[in-house]
C-alpha cells in the first residue's frame, strides 16, 4: 500500500477535511483542533488570531488553518492529522493510515513548568473540564482578586458556547499572569476532587452523566444570565437587576405576599393535590413570570437553589410552537435543551429511573397555540407525538410521572382541565412598593438619578400604580429622562407609558434632525407600520416568533430591526436559522394597536373584532380567522391558513391600547400619520363598541332575590372594558355607561384588581348616580390601589377589601378621605396587614361619623393597644352596629377596654372577638355589655381561653337581657362536664 506524505495528503483531502471540520455549522471542532496544536506548541497565539477571525465565515477560518499547517511543514501536518483524529475519530476514515502518520499528541506533564505553561499544555483538557463550571471558576477568580466583574461579563456573553467561554477564560487568565494561572489550575483540581466525592456519594452517577449535567448547567446558565429586555441596548445581568416579586398562595392565605424561596415553592406548603407533579405560577402579562422562571434556572445552574434536582430542562412554549415534527420525550429533552455528547441512552434511562431528581420547566403555557386538553393520553416515553400532546401529557403526569414540572401562564389560560392536574398554584403579583424602590435603584447605577425617578413616581400615584407591573417599572426606569422632562402627572395611562418607550427607542437611534413640523411618530412611520403589521399578524394567529420570511412579508428592514423592539430568539433547536421576537408581548400588542389604527388598509372591522366580548368571540371565531378582517392584499399569508383561535388576552391588551391611542389627546399625533377621517371613524367605532359592551354587561344583571340588594357580579370583561374607557380618558363615555347601571352592589371579587385597575374603576364609578357597595375582596388592591379608589368614595356606601395586602398607611389615606363622606358607612378589611397603628384612624372615624355602621378588622395584627385606641372612638359613637375583630390579639386587656366603651351602647348588634386570647377577665368585662346594652344580639367569643368563671359571669348577665340571641363559646377552656352544666343553665350559650 502506498503511503502519502502528510502535506500531500492535506492537499488531496482538503475538501473532505474542511467538510469534516465545518459541516456542523459550529466552530467547536475547529477550535478543539486549534487547542491541541496550541498545547503542542505547534501554533502560536499570533497564528490563532490569524485563523480565528471574528465575523469571518467558518470555512474561511478552517482554510486558513489548513494553509498555515501546510506551510509549516510535514511535522505540523502530521500533528494536525492526529488532532483531527482525536476530535473526529470517524471523519477521515483511512486517510491517516494512508499517510503512515504515527505521530501522537503528547500531553505528559513535563517537570518544572510554570503555571502559565501548564495552562497551555493542558489546554484541551482544561477546556473540557472548565466548560461545565465556568461560573464557579469565575467566582474563584473574582474572589482571589484576579478578575473583575467586567472580565466575567465579557466571558459570559450569551453569544459564546460553554467551551468558547472556557477558552476565553483561559486566554484572559494567561494575560493576567502566573498567579491567575495557578488559581485556575487549583480550581480545576478542587472541582475534580469534589466531583469524585459526588460520584462516591451518588454511586449511580456515571462519568457520562456528570459530564452531561455540567454541560446542561452551563447551557442553562448561559441562557439565563442576562435579561432580554435589555438585549437591544446592553446586557443586564439578571443577578444585578433581579428584584423579588410578590406572591400569593391561594390555598394558604396567611403567607400571602411574602416572597418564597424556590425550595418552598416546590415543597409541600400550599399543596392542593399530592398526586400531581405540576406547580403553576400564574400572573398577568408583564408580571414577571418569565423573569422569575429565568431566576429559578440561573440559581439552579449556579448551584444556589433546588440542588436536589440533578437535571433541569427548561422549555419555552413560545419556542415549542415552532416545532413541527412529532417527537419522543427523549428527543424533546435532548434536542430542545441540551444534547448529550455521549451516553444518550444511559442518561435518558437515568431520568426514567430517577424522576424525582429531575425538573422540567415550561414558560408561557398561554402562548402555546393549542389550549390545554387532557384527552389524548400517551404513557410511553419513546412514543412520538406532536409537541403539545407531549407537553400536556407531561403536565398531567401520564408521561414521566414523578418528574416535577414548573409551568408559568397567564391566568386566562388556566381552565378547570388544567387545574385538576396541579400540585399547587402560586400567583405572581408584581412588585411591592419597596420592590419598585429596589428595582429603580438597581436599574440606575447613579443614586441621584434613582432618587429623582422615585421622587417623580411618588408625585404621580397613577404612574406608581402602573409600576407594580415589572414590565412597566422597567419601561419607566428605561425612559427616566423622558419621565423627568414630562412634568408631574402627565403620564397616566398605560398607553402614555408605551408611547414614551416608543419615542425613547426612536430617539435613541435618531441621527438626523427632523424638519420642523414633523413629529417623531410621522418620522418613523415606515418602521411603525412594518413592525406593526408583523405584530398584528402575530397577535391574530398567536405567533410570537418570526422568521426572516415573515419579516420580509411585512417589509421589516434591517434598520427597523436596529431600533431594538425585536430581539433575536434564543431557540436552541433553531441554531442555524435566525428568528426574532418582540422585547415583550405587551410591546407586540402595542405595535399591533398602532397598526390597526394607522394602517390605511385596516378598517373599522379590525376594531370591532378586538372589542367583541369573549363569549361572542368564541362562538364566531370557531374556525374563522381574525386576520381576515384586514384587507387581504395587505396580509397575504394570514388569510386562510390559521384556524387557531386568536388568543383573547392579547386581543384585549391590544384593544386597550387601541382605546388609549384613540384618545382625544393623541388625535393630533395620529392625524399627521394617517387619514384624519379614518382615525375619527375608528374612534367613533371604538367608543360605540365600548358603550355596547358595557350595556351588554349591565343587561345580564339578574333581578334581586327578595329582601336583597340588586347586585352585579362583574365578569372579567367588565374590568377590561372599564380599563379601555380609562385609557381613552373619555369621561363622557364613562358617564353615559354609568347612568345605565342600576345595581346597588358591585361584586368584583377575585378579578385580579391591582392599583391600575383601581384607577380605572374610580375613573368610571365616580359617575354613578346612586351610592353602591363596592366589593373588592381577594384582589391585590394594596395601599396604592386604595389611594387610586379615593375619587369614587363619595358614591361608595360600603367597601369590602378582604385580603388585599393593605397596610396602616393605606387606611390613613382612606379615612382621611371618607371621614366627611356621609354615604360611606361600612368597611370590611379581613386579612390585611393592619396593626395597632391603624386604630387611631378608625377611632377618629367613629368619633366623627355618627352614621357609621360596620367595622370589620378580622385577621390582622391588632393587640390590646389597638383595642384601647378603638375603644376611645367607640365611647363617642352612637351608630356602630357591627364590630368584628376575629383573629387579632387583643387579649383580656383589649376586651376590657372595648367592653368599657360599649357597655352602654344602644347601637351595637353584633360583636366578634373570636380567637383573640381573651380569658375570663375579658369575659367578665364583656358581661357588662350584656347587662347594659339594649341592642346587642350576637356575641362571638369562640376560640378564646375563657374558663368557668368567665362563663358564669356571662350567664349571670344574660339573666337580665332578653335581646341577646346567642353567645358563641366553642373551643374555650372548659371541661365537657362544665359545658353540659352551663348548657342546662343558659340555652343561648353555644358550645
Ligand atoms: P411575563 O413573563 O409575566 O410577561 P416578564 O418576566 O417577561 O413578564 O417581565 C417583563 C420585564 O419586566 C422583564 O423583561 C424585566 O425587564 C422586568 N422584570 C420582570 N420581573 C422582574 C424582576 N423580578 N426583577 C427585575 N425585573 C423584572
Amino acid at each position: 500500500m502506498k503511503t502519502c506524505l502528510p502535506q500531500e495528503l492535506l492537499l488531496k483531502r482538503r475538501a473532505e477535511i474542511l467538510h469534516a471540520l465545518c459541516s456542523s455549522g459550529s466552530a467547536e471542532h475547529l477550535e478543539r483542533v486549534m487547542d491541541m496544536l496550541l498545547a503542542q506548541g505547534e501554533l502560536g497565539w499570533e497564528d490563532c488570531q490569524n485563523v480565528l477571525v471574528p465575523g469571518r465565515a467558518l470555512y474561511s477560518n478552517a482554510r486558513q488553518l489548513l494553509d498555515l499547517v501546510y506551510t509549516k511543514g510535514a511535522d505540523s501536518c502530521e500533528l494536525f492529522f492526529s488532532a483531527v483524529k482525536q476530535v473526529l475519530p470517524e471523519a477521515l476514515g483511512d486517510a491517516l493510515f494512508l499517510s503512515g502518520c504515527h505521530s501522537t499528541l503528547d500531553y505528559t506533564e513535563k517537570p518544572q513548568r510554570t503555571s502559565t505553561e501548564e495552562l497551555l499544555s493542558q489546554r484541551p483538557d482544561l477546556v473540557l473540564k472548565l466548560q461545565g463550571c465556568i461560573d464557579g471558576a469565575l467566582r474563584a477568580l473574582v474572589e482571589s482578586g484576579h478578575f473583575s466583574s467586567t472580565d466575567c461579563d465579557g466571558i459570559q456573553l450569551p453569544i459564546y458556547t460553554p467551551s468558547q467561554q472556557a477558552r476565553r477564560l483561559l486566554d484572559l487568565v494567561r494575560s493576567k499572569g502566573e498567579s491567575a494561572s495557578l488559581a485556575v489550575l487549583q480550581f480545576v483540581q478542587q472541582s475534580l476532587e469534589s466531583e469524585s466525592s459526588l460520584e462516591q456519594t451518588n454511586p449511580n452517577l456515571t462519568n457520562e452523566f456528570v459530564k452531561y449535567q455540567k454541560k446542561l448547567k452551563s447551557s442553562v446558565s448561559a441562557q439565563s444570565r442576562f435579561l432580554s429586555t435589555y438585549g437591544g441596548t446592553s446586557h443586564m445581568p439578571l443577578d444585578d437587576i433581579y428584584t423579588e416579586v410578590q406572591m400569593e398562595l391561594p390555598s394558604n392565605s396567611s403567607d400571602n405576599y411574602k416572597s418564597m424561596s424556590f425550595e418552598e415553592i416546590i415543597g409541600p406548603v400550599g399543596t392542593v393535590n399530592d398526586d400531581a407533579d405540576t406547580v403553576l405560577a400564574s400572573g398577568e402579562a408583564g408580571s414577571g413570570k418569565s423573569t422569575w422562571l429565568q431566576r429559578l434556572h440561573l440559581l439552579w445552574a449556579q448551584g444556589k437553589a433546588l440542588q436536589d434536582f440533578l437535571l433541569l430542562f427548561p422549555f419555552s412554549c413560545r419556542r415549542l410552537n415552532s416545532e413541527q415534527r412529532d417527537l419522543s420525550v427523549q428527543e424533546l429533552l435532548f434536542q430542545h435543551c441540551c444534547w448529550p455528547d455521549r451516553g444518550q441512552e444511559e442518561i435518558f434511562q437515568f431520568i426514567l429511573d430517577h424522576p424525582h431528581l429531575v425538573l422540567f420547566t415550561f414558560d408561557g403555557l398561554d402562548e402555546l397555540k393549542q389550549s390545554f386538553a387532557d384527552e389524548q393520553r400517551i404513557c410511553c416515553p419513546s412514543q412520538r407525538a406532536p409537541v403539545h400532546v407531549l407537553l400536556f401529557n407531561l403536565i398531567q403526569g401520564s408521561l414521566m410521572k414523578g418528574v416535577r414540572k414548573v409551568v408559568t401562564s397567564r391566568p386566562e389560560a388556566v381552565g378547570p382541565a388544567l387545574k385538576k392536574h396541579l400540585h399547587k398554584e402560586i400567583h405572581l403579583k408584581g412588585f411591592s412598593p419597596s420592590g419598585i424602590d429596589c428595582f429603580v435603584r438597581k436599574h440606575h447605577s447613579d443614586p441621584n438619578e434613582a432618587a429623582k425617578v422615585l421622587e417623580s413616581l411618588q408625585a404621580n400615584t397613577a404612574l406608581l400604580g402602573l409600576c407594580h407591573s415589572p414590565v412597566l417599572c422597567w419601561i419607566v426606569s428605561q425612559c427616566h429622562k423622558e419621565l423627568l422632562g414630562c412634568g408631574e402627572g402627565s403620564l397616566q395611562t398605560i398607553t402614555d407609558v408605551y408611547l414614551m418607550i416608543l419615542q425613547h427607542f426612536f430617539q435613541h437611534h435618531s441621527t438626523v434632525k427632523s424638519p420642523i413640523g414633523v413629529n417623531w411618530l410621522q418620522e418613523n412611520l415606515g418602521t411603525v407600520l412594518h413592525l406593526g403589521q408583523l405584530a398584528f399578524e402575530g397577535i391574530s394567529n398567536s405567533s410570537y416568533i418570526f422568521s426572516v420570511t415573515d419579516m420580509e412579508t411585512c417589509g421589516v428592514t434591517e434598520s427597523d430591526i436596529c431600533m431594538g423592539f425585536l430581539i433575536q430568539s434564543k431557540d436552541m433547536s433553531l441554531a442555524n436559522s435566525k428568528c426574532y421576537e418582540f422585547l415583550h408581548i405587551t410591546l407586540q400588542c402595542f405595535l399591533a394597536a398602532l397598526f390597526a389604527i394607522l394602517s390605511r388598509n385596516s378598517g373599522c372591522s379590525a376594531i370591532s373584532k378586538l372589542f367583541e366580548l369573549q363569549e361572542m368571540k368564541k362562538k364566531r371565531l370557531r374556525g374563522t380567522c381574525f386576520g381576515a378582517c384586514l384587507n387581504s392584499t395587505n396580509t397575504p399569508n394570514i388569510a386562510e391558513e390559521h384556524s387557531t383561535m386568536a388568543e383573547t388576552p392579547n386581543l384585549q391588551i391590544t384593544a386597550t391600547f387601541v382605546s388609549g391611542l384613540l384618545s382625544q389627546r393623541y388625535q393630533k399625533l395620529l392625524f399627521q400619520c394617517s387619514s384624519s377621517v379614518l382615525v375619527e371613524r375608528k374612534t367613533k367605532h371604538a367608543e360605540k363598541c365600548l358603550s355596547k359592551g358595557m350595556q351588554q354587561h349591565f343587561r345580564s344583571i339578574p333581578q334581586p332575590v327578595q329582601g336583597e340588594k340588586k347586585s352585579m357580579h362583574a365578569m372579567p370583561e367588565f374590568v377590561w372594558l372599564i380599563k379601555c374607557i380609562y385609557e381613552m380618558q373619555n369621561s363622557r363615555l364613562a358617564k353615559d355607561a354609568m347612568s345605565k347601571l342600576e345595581a346597588e352592589h358591585l361584586k368584583l371579587t377575585y378579578c385580579n384588581i391591582g392599583p391600575v385597575e383601581c384607577t380605572a374603576l374610580a375613573y368610571v364609578l365616580q359617575h354613578l348616580k346612586n351610592p353602591v357597595g363596592i366589593q373588592l375582596d381577594n384582589n391585590s388592591v394594596g395601599d396604592v390601589g386604595v389611594e387610586q379608589l379615593l375619587p369614587c368614595m363619595h358614591i361608595c356606601s360600603s367597601l369590602y377589601l378582604r385580603n388585599n395586602n393593605i397596610t396602616d398607611e393605606g387606611i390613613r389615606k382612606l379615612i382621611d378621605k371618607v371621614i366627611h363622606l356621609q354615604n360611606f358607612q361600612k368597611i370590611a378589611l379581613f386579612n390585611n396587614r393592619l396593626t395597632d397603628a391603624c386604630t387611631k384612624h378608625f377611632s377618629y372615624l367613629l368619633k366623627t361619623r355618627q352614621n357609621f355602621l360596620s367595622l370589620r378588622l378580622g385577621n390582622n395584627n391588632i393587640t390590646a393597644k389597638g383595642a384601647k385606641q378603638l375603644a376611645e372612638g367607640l365611647k363617642f359613637n352612637h351608630s356602630l352596629q357591627y364590630l368584628g375583630l376575629w383573629g387579632n390579639k387583643i387579649g383580656d386587656e383589649g376586651a376590657e377596654a372595648l367592653a368599657n366603651a360599649l357597655q352602654n351602647s344602644e347601637s351595637i348588634v353584633w360583636l366578634s372577638l373570636v380567637g383573640n386570647g381573651v380569658g375570663s377577665a375579658g369575659a367578665c368585662a364583656i358581661s357588662n355589655i350584656i347587662k347594659n346594652s339594649t341592642s346587642l344580639e350576637d356575641l362571638w367569643l369562640t376560640e378564646n381561653c375563657i374558663t368557668r368563671t368567665g362563663v358564669e359571669s356571662l350567664t349571670q348577665a344574660l339573666k337580665h337581657n332578653h335581646h341577646v340571641k346567642s353567645v358563641w363559646l366553642k373551643n374555650n377552656d372548659l371541661t365537657s362536664a362544665e359545658i353540659e352544666e352551663m348548657e342546662q343553665i343558659e340555652s343561648r350559650l353555644v358550645f
